[in-house]
């Protein structure tokens, strides 16, 4: 595509941010919920297979520190730049409305009320979104803007059974109905390069989220240490993308997903001290400047305002 003529253009999260906050907004990362019913028993144990013992939440402060302290250490590990800002308080780790859902709410509720907070994000579980949980969700975003994020990964069933997500697809799908009256933002998580895919399965799974989800985050396949995956990696029993081939189906992927899709994220966001495999992946700086120029190369670039 040359020539200037942009193919399609996208809402990226910093936009998405500007346009309902009116400014950039930075994410802290914490914690707040210390396990999920995938590890406990209640739905599997063992978790899904790539997540790490951080339960996917790796960047974030300690559960067991009060979330005041969680969003000053926070905010420092932004730097400088970290001071008399604007952020989203971000819940990533394990599953957010999963346990103790009074203590959760009283631990959302102080974050959101911290100098600077200007929203929310919890990421959980789909079938962790019960009448209390969504009651929470509910009065959580009438104080606050709220994010609910979601790990789907894959429509495929066999594909979720291969990695142990313990949940069919159809928990998602009324899980996203079910929160669209709560006026909050819903965000998929979706990995690319899960074993056993194809090309197609991954874009199909994209297509499908896009027609539901509000946003979405594309994740490239990460293979951890202690991960149930870095064992099967060592046994050679799977691939992980190359770097050209992800850019392609980042790109395609794009292009499959309704323009009104907010994009969260393009690439992986794992520790880089835990990363087994792809090593490529590491850099990266490098893998967002090759990214944005095999999009720009197929007219795919963000929208400006
Ligand atoms: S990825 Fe999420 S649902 Fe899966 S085991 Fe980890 S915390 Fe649980």
């Amino acid at each position: 595509m040359g020539g200037g003529v942009l193919a399609k253009t996208y809402i990226s999260a910093n936009l998405y941010c500007r346009r309902v906050f009116g400014c950039k907004v930075y994410k802290l990362a914490l914690s707040a919920a210390t396990t999920c019913p995938n590890r406990d028993g209640a739905a599997g144990t063992g978790g899904c297979v790539f997540c790490s013992a951080g339960g996917s939440g790796d960047f974030a402060s300690s559960a067991s520190l009060p979330v005041e302290r969680q969003i000053e250490d926070a905010k420092k590990r932004l730097g400088a730049k970290g001071a008399g800002l604007r952020y989203i308080a971000y819940f990533q780790s394990f599953t957010g409305t999963y346990g103790d859902l009074e203590a959760l709410e009283r631990i959302y509720t102080r974050a959101s009320e911290q100098p600077g907070v200007v929203g929310l994000s919890i990421a959980t579980r789909p079938d962790c979104l019960g009448p209390e949980a969504l009651a929470m969700l509910k009065r959580l975003a009438g104080r606050k803007p709220l994010w609910v994020e979601l790990g789907l990964q894959t429509i495929h069933e066999e594909t979720a059974r291969r990695i142990n997500r313990c949940y069919p697809t159809s928990v998602y799908e009324r899980a996203m109905e079910e929160l669209r009256p709560l006026g909050v933002h819903r965000i998929t998580h979706v990995i690319l390069g899960l074993p056993g895919e194809t090309r197609q399965d991954m874009l199909e799974t994209v297509a499908y989220a896009g027609q539901r989800t509000d946003g979405i985050k594309l994740q490239l396949l990460h293979v951890l240490r202690g991960t149930a995956l870095a064992g099967s990696y060592a046994r050679g029993e799977f691939e992980v993308l190359e770097p050209q081939e992800y850019y392609g189906l980042a790109a395609d992927a794009l292009e499959a997903l309704p323009d009104n899709v907010v994009i969260h994220r393009l690439t992986g966001d794992g520790p880089k001290k835990d990363l087994i495999a792809p090593a490529w992946s590491g850099d990266k700086k490098r893998v967002l400047a090759d990214l944005n120029r095999v999009l720009r190369a197929r007219g795919i670039a963000p929208a400006r305002e």
